[in-house]
Formats: structure tokens, C-alpha cells, sequence
């Protein structure tokens, strides 16, 4: 592959040769995150926006020419990514901003946006032959992975918190994937993971360990910019638990700044719950993330509860980097977010995707983001996907059905007292 030059670590700064290594630093074991180094002048020569206007690939392969995968290989038949940006009238106005827009990952083929990176981690292992792909995950990186590895026939082996909620589980089951619910956190299954990787030799998709993850979570930035017609927005919210998905944007960002299709880059706003707050923490009060302890994460966003991020050095650098902010919510405040947001975009998230909205509830409260902005949101996951979060929200609010026996009189008595 002649656009990529190769696998920097973020520790040391080696320049490693992409196929001498495949997860992390040798130097510097698992904290020795890579990044994917691009020759940008390879790239501008086969590559540019007018080519993306005559392209029918409404998908992330339509970026393929910015992806690290080999052209060689058959790329997954499920349509993963080109998800809506909604322009969100009722909500900007309800938040005296004017052009707020919301990105709905919970769209994609297994309803989160980790299929934008299991996408790229199935491609990976076909282009090294790999037997066998494992992840841990707290849900929907499996989910992905498995939907992904069921469309191209590909065997693999999950790692879930047994805690995880049941339409995560039902899906790894349903696409019929080996599936282990490992009695403890997320943190575990992660460690439980790797050394499962070690020991058999499988492929390994996990989050801040795999380096080309974050070149599939790329894309979205990708797409918000095209959608917005190369105008970049002011600001972007997301919620961020191993920081994977925001280094991603922040690196999507970044190549198109190399690229020269945009001018301005956006200010990168990582929302965490109180409860699994470890990058909020580290950033308010200048901490070393090389050294800075696990916390013990507890979430009702169980997508985003992290007690040690595995992308922290990617997270930290996307938000200080483009000047953005982290911001912390409340378990409660994720909750009421998700019937708010569904009232006013008619989009439903799962609470980890209505955390980044409760974010902008908060930064605009304490005036982080001003009026005439242009703002985007990202749901990063449907709210089917966690119904039991989404009765809790309900509930919270106040909202409850009405039981009525099945006479038009029962209900006349309903509709008097209206
Ligand atoms: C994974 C996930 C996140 C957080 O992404 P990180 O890369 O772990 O920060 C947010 N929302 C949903 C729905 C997710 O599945
Ligand atoms: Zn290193």
C-alpha cells in the first residue's frame, strides 16, 4: 500500500514498518497505541473531491483511497456508514442555536457506529489470513464485529461483560458468533481478550489496541464535512468512553486539513457519564493518562463505561488539540436525554448516544458553544438496543401509558379529562 507510510507509536514516535508490526508499539507494550502515517501527496494524486462527486458508493468504501486496506480485497457486502446528518430545527431553536444537526449512527447494519471499524478490522484480517477474529467489547464493537464477520462467512470469538444488555447479547447469538460473557467489567473481558490473542494467534479488533480502528471511525468526520458540503462544522459532540471514537473523528479531521478540503478545523467536545469519567478527570486537572490509575467505571451508558480508556492518548489529544472541551453528565441527565432527543429529531438513541446530547445540554449551560455555531451530534447507537435504559428514561420523565379496556366509553373518560 504506497499511501501509507507507516505505524507511528504515540509514546516513543517509531516510525514501524506496517507489516513488521500489528497492534501496538514493541517498546512499549500495550499503552504504545500506533497511528496510521499517510503520504497525503500519493493520495491527493489518485484522489479528490470532485472523484467522490461522481462516486455511487454511498459507504465508507467511497473513502477507500483514505482507508489502510489493500484495494485487493473483497470488502464486506453489508452498507456500513453514510448514515443522515439531520439539520434538528425544533432542538436548535429549543436551545437558542441555530444550526445544530444530528448524525444518527444508530442506522447502521448492526445499529451502532462500531461497524464503521469492525468494517475495516474483517478486511484486515482476510489481508493477513487470519483464522480467527476476537474482541472484547461492552456490546456493540461485538455486535459489529459479529454482524460484520457473519457476512463474510469469517469464524470469531466474543468477549462481553456478562452485564451487557440483552439485544447486545442477542445479536452475537443470532449471528451465530462464539460468545463468552466474562464474569466481570469490561476492563476484564479486555485483558481476558488479549491474552486469548496472545496465546492462539486469533486477530484482534479491540479498541485502542488495534491500530486501524480508529482509521474506520475516520470515516464519520468524513462524512459530516462532504455532507456539509466541505464546510466544516464549529463543533462536534460525542460521547466518549475508551476515547476510540473521538480520536477517530479528530484523525478524519486531520486528513482532510492535509488534504486541503477543509479550512477549519472543529472543536472536539468528549462527553463522559460522572461515572466513567477517567479522560474528563485527567483533563481538568492536567493528569499524566501514562501513569494515571483505573478508575472503577459504573454507568447506566453502558457503551461508554471505561475505567481505563485504551484510546486516551488519541481522546486527550482530539480535545486539547482542536481546543474542544470534555464535558461530564449525570446518569440521570443521559436518561432524560433520550426521550428529549426523540421528541424533538425523532431519533432514539441508547443512552450512550444521548449522553453526547446531554453534553450539549451542558455546554450550553455553561456557555461553552454560542449562538450562531454550527453544531453536530453524534448518535453513536440505536435506543433498541438497550430498551430497558429507555423505560428507565421514560420513567424518569413521567411518561407512562394509559391501560384502558377495549370499549370506547373506558376510553371517552381518558379523552374528558384531556
Ligand atoms: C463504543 C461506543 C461509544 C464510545 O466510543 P469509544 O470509542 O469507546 O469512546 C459511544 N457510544 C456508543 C453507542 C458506543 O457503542
Ligand atoms: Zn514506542
Amino acid at each position: 500500500m504506497q499511501h501509507v507510510q507507516g505505524l507511528k507509536c504515540l509514546v516513543c514516535g517509531k516510525l514501524h514498518h506496517p507489516e513488521a508490526v500489528d497492534y501496538v508499539c514493541p517498546d512499549h507494550g500495550d499503552e504504545g497505541v500506533l497511528d496510521v502515517i499517510y503520504d497525503y501527496d500519493v493520495i491527493n494524486r489518485q484522489f479528490n473531491k470532485e472523484y467522490l462527486l461522481l462516486s455511487n458508493d454511498f459507504s465508507i468504501w467511497r473513502y477507500r483511497p483514505l482507508l489502510p486496506v489493500d484495494p485487493r480485497i473483497a470488502v464486506p457486502g453489508l452498507s456500513i456508514g453514510w448514515t443522515p446528518l439531520y439539520p434538528a430545527q425544533r432542538l436548535s431553536a429549543d436551545l437558542g442555536l441555530k444550526n445544530v444537526y444530528v448524525k444518527d449512527d444508530g442506522r447502521q447494519p448492526t445499529a451502532s457506529f462500531k461497524d464503521r471499524a469492525s468494517a475495516i478490522a474483517v478486511v484486515k484480517a482476510k489481508e493477513k489470513g487470519a483464522r480467527i477474529i476476537t474482541t472484547a467489547s461492552t456490546g456493540n464493537a461485538a455486535a459489529a464485529l459479529s454482524g460484520l464477520c457473519a457476512s463474510m462467512q469469517q469464524a470469531n470469538v466474543i468477549f462481553v461483560p456478562e452485564t451487557t444488555p440483552q439485544a447486545k447479547i442477542a445479536q452475537l447469538l443470532v449471528f451465530g458468533s462464539h460468545v463468552f460473557l466474562v464474569k466481570g467489567s469490561y476492563d476484564d473481558a479486555f485483558e481476558l481478550c488479549l491474552q486469548a490473542t496472545r496465546e492462539y494467534g486469533w486477530y484482534n479488533r479491540n479498541s485502542g489496541f488495534n491500530p486501524y480502528m480508529t482509521e474506520g471511525k475516520k470515516t464519520a468526520a468524513y462524512e459530516i464535512c462532504e455532507q456539509m458540503e466541505w464546510q466544516a462544522p464549529d463543533c462536534i459532540f460525542v460521547s466518549v468512553g475508551d476515547g476510540s471514537i473521538i480520536g477517530g473523528l479528530h484523525k478524519g479531521l486531520k486528513d482532510l486539513q492535509a488534504l486541503g478540503w477543509i479550512d477549519k478545523m472543529p472543536r472536539l467536545m468528549g462527553v463522559q457519564a460522572s461515572g466513567s469519567s477517567y479522560l474528563y478527570a485527567a483533563w481538568k486537572n492536567s493528569e499524566d493518562i501514562l501513569t494515571k490509575k483505573p478508575i472503577q467505571a459504573h454507568t447506566v451508558a453502558d457503551s461508554i463505561s471505561a475505567g481505563l480508556p485504551r484510546d486516551r492518548i488519541k481522546a486527550l489529544a482530539a480535545v486539547t488539540e482542536t481546543a474542544g472541551a470534555f464535558i461530564c453528565v449525570a446518569d440521570n441527565d443521559i436518561l432524560a436525554a433520550i426521550p428529549e432527543l426523540a421528541r424533538c429529531t425523532g431519533v432514539f438513541a441508547e443512552p450512550a448516544g444521548a449522553a453526547a446530547y446531554a453534553g450539549l445540554l451542558k455546554a450550553v449551560d455553561q456557555q461553552l458553544v454560542s449562538g450562531n455555531e454550527t453544531i453536530v451530534v453524534l448518535n453513536t447507537g440505536n435506543g433498541l438496543k438497550d430498551v430497558a435504559g429507555a423505560m428507565q428514561a421514560v420513567e424518569l420523565v413521567g411518561t407512562q401509558p394509559f391501560r384502558v379496556d377495549p370499549d370506547i366509553k373506558a376510553l371517552q373518560q381518558f379523552v374528558d379529562n384531556w
